[in-house]
Parts: structure tokens; sequence; C-alpha cells
């Protein structure tokens, strides 16, 4: 009979190819639904290999060793069937290793039973040497108390064809098919248990034989499955090398794919690095941004900016894309997370020269204007604008040179920042001219301030690199109102005739409406 005379080749094949899918899955063992795909690839790997070498062996002795062998891996493939199957579809939190090595208890016990010689009676009746169809195996009688083990073993492989079936009665479309793929796999060593002895058919390794289909279908479903999985779906390296971090998340919130930016950028935000973010629960990343937790709860699509307090200049957009447009139950969510620090940066940096004046850094005209007609009146008290003049400034110029004058205006500037700070808004509104808009009670506490100001101005003395210093006086005009209409134009038009009488009238002064006042002069 050649077709059985390679049968023990037949079974070491299914070992190399268990191991096989063993190995390739050994990566994924992260990543929820799959954790425990390796380790029954591996075990079932295990069953073929022993039964090869059963079958392979020639002496009873021999025979029986491998046989007692087998029976670990056996015995622990339908444990770790229940555990992918649990893994798949319900995923918990954590806890399924514990309750693992806790129902693995008994299955100890029973493999402690048959390999001790004094208690194997316990467990096996009569074993013998059969040869069926040119192969010689093993053929055991097991004992009630075994059959009780057996029993015990086998309910892990009906709750997990019970669980799967709950699943499919459950399960959105894209997951039926693969469901059901899966169910019909896991049942077949199931079903072959039970009929193997009414049909009497007593072929060592059959067993192992009837587990290769569930090993297989649980493969290419949950681990080869485009639907949990962007690697099949994108190439593996551009997902890798790609500037953007991609997440892909389940219905259970939990991370099942991940490329290394996104890796990268996830413990930058978070300020966690878990080594890997496969498996983790992305409400970590979301736990302190609202806004997207919102949106990602209801599982709705849209961009947003992460900014990081504690990172000044970083800043990322991330992008919520649901993998199930109208089922948000079962729908998980793509996030696309980017680096926009340089963009921002950019955008900061066309704001600023849009803004502030070069030299002196404080609000150039256009913007102070814009401020300053948004400064609505409040509260009864009114709008002051000052525009503030340096006399005979060109003197400077001409006297110390240009560079000079520009340390001048620097220093005058911060002066005046330093001044209205927490009072006002202060711009550059000319060559040497300054404005400063502020709230006062009346123009009389306006007029008031000014002139304190004025008054330090005469005072000031600013320091050259040189070594030499400057003095100067400045001129003030104030215009002042307290109507809510009044326009930015009118009061500069009325600080302006303001600040012409003050140097008409001899400079180094403060003009309200047409009257200069001179004090210190
Ligand atoms: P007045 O008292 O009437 O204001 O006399 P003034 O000399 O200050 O006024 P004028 O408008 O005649 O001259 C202003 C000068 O300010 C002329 C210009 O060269 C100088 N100036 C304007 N912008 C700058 C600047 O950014 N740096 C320097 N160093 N000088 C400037
Ligand atoms: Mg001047
Ligand atoms: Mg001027």
């Amino acid at each position: 009979m050649p077709l059985m005379q390679g049968y023990p080749y037949y079974l070491l094949m299914g070992s190399v190819l268990s191991l096989y899918m063993g190995i390739s899955s050994h990566k994924y063992r992260k990543t929820p639904g799959r954790r425990y795909l390796w380790n029954l690839m591996i075990i079932v790997s295990l069953i073929f290999a022993a039964t090869a070498a059963e079958i392979l062996s020639t002496t009873f002795a021999v025979k029986l060793w491998w046989k007692n062998v087998q029976q670990i891996p056996l015995f622990f493939s339908t444990l770790f069937t229940y555990a992918v199957v649990k893994d798949y579809v319900a995923r918990p939190p954590g806890g399924l290793s514990k309750r693992l090595f806790l129902f693995s208890i008994p299955v100890i016990f029973d493999i402690l039973l048959i390999s001790t010689d004094s208690f194997h009676h316990l467990m096996r009746s009569h074993v013998r040497m059969d040869t069926i169809a040119g192969i010689s195996g093993i053929s055991v009688q097991p004992t009630w108390l075994s059959m009780l083990f057996i029993a015990y073993d086998q309910i892990f492989s009906l709750y997990a064809a019970l669980l799967l079936a709950i699943a499919l009665v459950k399960a959105p479309r894209a997951y039926f098919i693969r469901n059901i793929t899966m169910l019909a796999g896991f049942l077949i060593p199931v079903v072959t248990i039970f009929v193997l002895p009414l049909l009497k058919i007593k072929i060592t390794g059959f067993t192992a034989m009837v587990i290769l289909p569930a090993t297989l279908t649980a493969y290419f479903t949950i681990f080869r499955d485009p639907n949990t999985s962007i690697y099949p779906l994108a190439k593996h390296k551009i997902f890798e090398n790609m500037k953007d971090g991609i997440l892909l998340t389940d219905r259970h919130d939990q991370i099942i794919d991940i490329n290394a930016a996104g890796e990268m950028y996830l413990s930058n935000i978070t300020g966690h690095s878990p080594g890997t973010w496969l498996g983790m629960s992305i409400h970590t990343l979301l736990e302190k941004h609202w806004n997207i937790r919102m949106y990602y709860k209801q599982r709705q699509e849209g961009d947003f900016e992460i900014e990081l307090p504690e990172q000044e200049g970083t800043c990322y957009g991330a992008t919520l894309v649901s993998t199930e447009r109208n089922n948000v139950n079962t729908a998980g969510m793509l996030i696309i997370i980017s680096d926009h620090s340089d963009k921002k940066r950019y955008e900061r940096e066309l704001v600023h020269q849009a803004t502030v004046d070069d030299l002196t850094g404080l609000f150039n005209r256009r913007h102070f204007m814009r401020l300053v007609e948004n400064h609505s009146i409040h509260g009864g008290a009114g709008m002051a604008l000052l525009l503030i003049d340096i006399d005979d400034f060109k003197l400077i110029n001409d006297t110390y040179g240009h560079l000079a004058g520009d340390q001048a205006l620097l220093a005058f500037s911060e002066r005046i920042q330093h001044s209205y700070r927490n009072k006002g808004i202060v711009g550059r509104v000319g060559g040497e001219e300054f404005a400063v808009c502020f709230f006062a009670s009346d123009e009389w506490g306006a007029l008031e301030e000014a002139e304190a100001f004025r008054a330090t101005m005469g005072d000031h003395v600013v320091q050259l690199n040189e070594g030499q210093t400057i003095q100067f006086t400045v001129s003030v005009g104030i215009a002042y109102t307290e109507q809510h209409g009044a326009t930015f134009e009118d009061l500069y038009r009325e600080a302006d005739e303001a600040l012409y009488l003050s140097k008409a009238t001899g400079k180094n002064k403060v003009t309200l409406r047409n009257q200069p006042i001179i004090r210190n002069a």
C-alpha cells in the first residue's frame, strides 16, 4: 500500500507546516485576537512530530514512550484552542493566561499519571501494538478515570466551538465568512473524536490529522484576515516606512496594528514607552484629548491637532477614519498621526512676520490697528490712545549714526513695553512713532498716565554699545473716548492732531484734545 507507506512523512510535513505557522504568528503574539495562535500551532506541530516518531520507531518500548510524549501536546491542544477562540471572539482584557494555567492543572495531573509506572494502570487497562494498513502504533484501552480526563479536556474544544457559534450569530457580515470557516475547521476534531470510535477507525495518528484543518483555518482566518490587519492590504514595507503614524484599533478599542512611526508618535504624545503599543488600549492616547475621544467613541471621522504644552513647538495632526461606516458597534478606527511641527512653526513664523515689527518686536501698525478695533469698551471705562513720537530723532541719527538710532528705538520699545505690558496694547506705528491703547476711567486718568510716561522718558538714559549715552524726550498726543462706536481712524486722527500740537508748542509734552499740558518740560 504505497499511499500508506508515506504516512509518517505526511505527519512530519504536517509538523513542519504547523511549526512554520507557529513561527510566523509568533511575531503577532501581542495582537489581541492572535495572542494564542502561535502556541496552538507549535502544540499541533509537536503532536504531529511525536506521532510520526511513534510510527517510525521500531521497538514497542520506544513507541510507547513517544505515545506518552504525544499525550502532552494533545491534551494542551484543546486548552489552547479554547484560548485562541476566546481571545478572538471576546478579547478579554487580561486574566486568560491565569485561567489557562488553572485549567491545565487536571491535564498535568493526567499526564503525570500516564507517565508514572506505578499509576499507569489507573489510566490504561491494556496497551498493545496494533498494525493497521501497514502502520504500527500503540493502541491503548483507557480506563474510566482516563475517560473522565479526556472528557474534561474535550469540554474545552466543545466550548470553543460554542463560543465561535455564538459569535457567528452576532458577527457582522465582514466577520461571518471567516467565523463559519473557522467553526467548520474546529468542529472536525471535535466531531471525529466522538465519531471515530463508532466507525472503528483506529489508524495511529488520525487524531493529529484531524487537528490540521482546525489549525489551518484558524491560521488563515485569524492571522491572515485582511479585515483586522493592515499588513495584507498595504505593502508591509511601505507601511513600516511611512512618515505618518498609522494605527488600527478594533471594536474593543485595542490597537491591533501599528507602524514604527505610530509607535514613536504615541510614545511621544503620551509620555509612555511600553515597548510596543500593539495590544494596548487606545484610551491611553485619548485620555487627555477629550475632543478626539468624543469623536472616537462615536466612530466619527475628523481631523484634530494635538499640541504638547510640555514640548514647545511640537504639534501632531490626527485623522480618524472609521473602518465600518454604517456600523458603530463593530467598527474599529484607523488613526493617522502626522507630525505638524514644521507646518505649525512655518505658520507661526508667517503670523509673526505679518504682525510684529522686526526691529522692536512690538506689534506693527496694521496689527495694532486690528487689535485696537477689537478692543471693545467695557465696564464704563473709556479707551485712551496715546501717540508717542521721539523728539528730534533725526538729530540722533545724524549725530550718532543710524545703528545707534536703532539701538535707541529698541531701548525705547523695551521701556514702553515694560510700562504697558499688563495695561494695554503697544505698537510701532511709524519710524519713531509709537502708539499705546489702554482703558482709563476718564480722560484725566489717561492724561496722568501719559504725563507720567513722558516724564520718565526724559530721565531715561540709553547706553550705546560704544560706551556713549543718549537721552531723548518724547511728545505725546492723546485721544480718549467712551463711545462704543468709535473707530480707530477717529481716535488716531484725534491723537495725531494732539501730537502735532505737542510738537508745535515746543515738544516734550502731552496734549489732550487741544490742550497741551506742560509739566517739568
Ligand atoms: P520731530 O521731533 O519733529 O519728531 O523730529 P524728528 O527728527 O524725530 O522727526 P522726523 O520725522 O523729521 O525724522 C524721523 C527720523 O526717524 C527720520 C528717519 O531717518 C528716522 N527713522 C525712522 N525709522 C528709523 C529706524 O528704523 N531706524 C533709525 N535709526 N532711524 C529711523
Ligand atoms: Mg520725531
Ligand atoms: Mg515722526
